[in-house]
């Protein structure tokens, strides 16, 4: 079965068209999280962030930020998430690379995630296998 967002850029599927030009295309989450919540999505289909040309990766976060600023002052909301779910794990259900961005309002009772902390050596050992896989 063919990729749903792929449907969408062909045409095949409707969408609430925010923005497009020939690289990317931004339309209306349908299941927003706020009002508003936009999902912009490259035309190539490729499923993760890794797969992105690195220039059109430069580029999407020129258009995020386009995005952004349209949404603050379309909506006026002061703040608003710039959120990437890359792989199953991190709750990628689409598999064609997006980006959310999800206005914010101070009453919308979003809470951010929990936080862990890291006991011992365990921040460090982190740091080196980052450095390491570099
Ligand atoms: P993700 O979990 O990052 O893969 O998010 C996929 C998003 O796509 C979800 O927030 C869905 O609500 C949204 N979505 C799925 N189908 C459609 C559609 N046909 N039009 C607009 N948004 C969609
Ligand atoms: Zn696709």
């Amino acid at each position: 079965m063919q990729c749903i967002f792929c449907k969408i850029i062909k045409g095949e599927l409707l969408c609430d068209k925010v923005y497009e030009d020939d690289h990317v295309l931004a339309f209306l989450d349908i299941a927003p999280v706020n009002l508003g919540h936009i999902l912009l999505v490259v035309k190539k289909h490729v499923e993760s962030i890794e797969e992105v040309d690195d220039l059109l990766l430069g580029y999407v976060m020129q258009i995020v930020k386009k995005l952004g600023m349209a949404m603050k002052k379309s909506l006026k909301v002061s703040g608003y998430n710039i959120i990437i779910n890359n792989g199953a794990t991190a709750g990628q259900v689409v598999d064609h690379f997006h980006c959310h961005i999800i206005p914010r309002y101070g009453d919308d009772g979003l809470k951010a995630w929990p936080q862990k902390q890291y006991k011992g050596e365990e921040a460090k050992k982190m740091v080196n296998a980052f450095k390491s896989a570099l």
